[in-house]
């Protein structure tokens, strides 16, 4: 199973990333952990994009495409959850360039949609419990921006490609989680038993309003 995550800052794409990566034995790679371990551990490329992460910009394209190239390559053809990349349309082509060299591309481009009310709550809670730099209200709303404008439209490519679903996450973490293990297992089956059939988007976003909740 090779999954994309594609979703606004706060929609749980790091807690969805692990709950899926265990599920199917895949790694889960994270390039904000990967950025944030650089960080802390102080080596020079985390030197050099510390600022950004504070202020919530995108460091460059070449430092997180060549930290998914080194972790594309250690996951040797299998699967794989992609957390935090493709963040704009330019990244979105060069992972699926990375992918089709390695004979590794995704199957699905998960979409975990939250209305932005409960992400601003979500976000400044994490900030009162882990005190992460970029969880300041300032730095969230520019995050948000920043998602709207130039991640958000990538949504519409996955579509076109068939290869998007749709999920309403913002409901509990477990119930999520539940409800996207579910759907990525059955896709599994539809995957493995027709590799190269065409594809179309699937919506899902509905399903809570369907069974009564608010
Ligand atoms: P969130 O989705 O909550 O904003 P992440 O942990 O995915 O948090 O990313 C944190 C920060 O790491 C981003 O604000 C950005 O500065 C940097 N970052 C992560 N992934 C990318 C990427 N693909 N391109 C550029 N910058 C990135």
């Amino acid at each position: 199973m090779r999954v994309l995550l594609v979703a606004p800052p706060g929609a749980g794409k790091g807690t969805q990333g692990v709950v899926i990566a265990e599920h199917f034995g895949i790694p889960h790679i994270a390039t904000g952990d990967l950025l944030r371990d650089h960080v802390e551990r102080e080596t020079e490329l985390g030197q050099s994009v510390q600022a950004c992460l504070d202020r919530g910009e995108l460091v460059p394209d070449e430092v997180v495409l060549a930290m998914v190239r080194d972790a594309f390559e250690a996951a040797k053809g299998g699967g794989y959850v992609l957390d935090g990349l493709p963040r704009t349309m330019a990244q979105a082509r060069a992972v699926y360039e990375l992918a089709v060299e390695l004979d590794m591309t995704a199957d699905v481009a998960l979409h975990l949609q939250v209305e932005d009310d409960e992400l601003v709550r979500r976000l400044l809670a994490r900030a009162a419990e882990q005190g992460r730099a970029d969880d300041t209200a300032e730095v969230i709303s520019r995050r948000l921006a920043l998602y709207y404008d130039v991640t958000h439209p990538i949504l519409e490519w996955y579509g076109e490609r068939g290869i998007l679903v749709s999920v309403d996450a913002r409901r509990p973490a477990e119930q999520v989680g539940r409800h996207i293990i579910t759907t990525l297992e059955v896709m599994r089956q539809m995957i493995d038993g027709n590799p190269g059939a065409p594809r179309r988007a699937i919506d899902l976003t509905g399903l809570g309003a369907a069974f009564g909740a608010t």
